[in-house]
């Protein structure tokens, strides 16, 4: 793939640093229609929707009848997800478990947030604790293999103990504070396929130090077994979900305190975004978030383009996290920039799934093979 010109949609701030972007003959990008097919097709109508939700809901009260938990929620402590374990207890009456995946990277903020949650609520939390040494050596793989998805390695392990505790305790259903809103816009060149364990153990067995062990997984046959019995709901996709209006309620219910950026509660993951992400692969995940924000109209086109000429973040803020990063992951200076500087690879480049393979080629959601694709994973 050479390089191609340089071009902005002329509806949102996405450009050609989604390399896989694709644009009509006004000028309108991919992201635009699939927002619209999406967020404002007929599942999600207002109407639809609030019927959806109370049907979910009294589904969940009836099967979690006579048990301690109902529902599992993953708590990273963010507004999202905070948010959703205030309305599952004050608006939906649910019994939800708190599961919580420390991975090492939370930052103070993060911890104080979460105590005060599940106190405030009176709700019991899971915490799984990766083992540090053995989640360095696979971020370190990662760094190492060059890959852009990094937060794979997260994002896989809360999904996979979300879904082990869920088994565990019996309970048949996930909520999720993914949402359209705020984050549907995201490229797929940006991320990888966040099931694909097949590409983690690949990568750790090329460029990892240890073997895995604490690191959440669930074996492939047995994931799909347990995603037919437990089924996850993005529950802020029901309701008119106003970020804003939730970090207000959040903030003064539960004392909440906000971490000033998205995903700052976890100080690698701010240190990926502001740094890694820009500065490596020319991504700034920001022109996804405010382009979501355009299509959902939060916010006005010029706006986001007179916001991304501001730094991705605070240079103070960043040369602390740069020390401190380097400096949990055991690199010297010379070595973390000669990651920095090394060419890029892809996901592809190691062994994935099949099904990773499928997604590559099936990107667009319009795509009739979809519908099979959906049916065989
Ligand atoms: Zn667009």
């Amino acid at each position: 793939m050479g390089r191609r010109t340089y071009k902005i949609c002329t509806r949102c701030v996405m450009d050609t640093s989604d390399t896989q972007i694709k644009f009509d003959s006004k000028g309108v990008c991919n992201h635009c229609k699939e927002y619209d097919l999406v967020a404002n097709g007929k599942k999600y109508s207002t109407k639809n929707k609030t019927v959806a939700k109370n049907e979910i809901i009294s589904q969940i009260k009836k099967d979690g009848e006579g048990s301690e938990y109902d529902c599992i929620i993953g708590l990273s402590g963010g507004v999202d997800s905070s948010y959703l374990c205030y309305i599952a207890v004050k608006e939906f009456g649910l019994k939800p478990l708190i599961v919580h995946l420390d991975n090492g990277w939370n930052s103070k903020l993060a911890t104080k947030n979460i105590q005060k949650i599940v106190r405030n609520l009176e709700l019991d939390l899971y915490t799984h604790v990766i083992d540090w040494e053995e989640f360095k050596s696979l971020q370190l793989a990662f760094l190492k293999a060059s890959v852009i998805d990094i937060e794979l390695l997260t994002d896989y392990s809360i999904n996979a103990i979300t879904y082990k505790v869920a088994k565990e305790h019996n309970v048949q259903y996930i909520l999720t504070g993914n949402n359209l809103a705020t984050e549907k816009i995201l490229p797929k060149s940006w991320t990888f396929n966040k099931d694909d364990l097949k590409n983690i153990i690949s990568i750790n067995k090329r460029f990892g130090s240890h073997e895995i062990k604490t690191f959440p997984t669930i074996a492939r046959e047995s994931y799909k077994e347990y995603k037919k019995q437990i089924k996850s709901f993005p529950m802020l996709n029901y309701i008119d979900y106003d970020k804003d209006e939730a970090k207000r309620i959040i903030i003064n219910e539960l004392r909440w305190e906000d971490y000033g950026g998205k995903h700052y509660e976890s100080i690698f993951t701010r240190f990926y975004q502001g740094y890694i992400l820009p500065q490596k692969f020319n991504v700034d995940k920001r022109r996804a978030h405010y382009s979501t924000e355009i299509c959902s109209g939060l916010m006005t086109r010029e706006k986001a383009i007179e916001k991304l000429k501001l730094p991705v973040y605070d240079e103070q803020l960043m040369k602390d996290d740069y020390e401190y990063v380097i400096k949990k992951l055991d690199l010297t200076k010379e070595e973390f920039e000669a990651i920095m500087k090394s060419p890029v690879k892809s996901h592809f480049d190691y062994d994935t799934t099949l099904e990773s393979k499928l997604r590559k080629k099936l990107i667009s959601p319009t795509n009739p093979l979809l519908k099979l694709y959906k049916k065989l994973f």
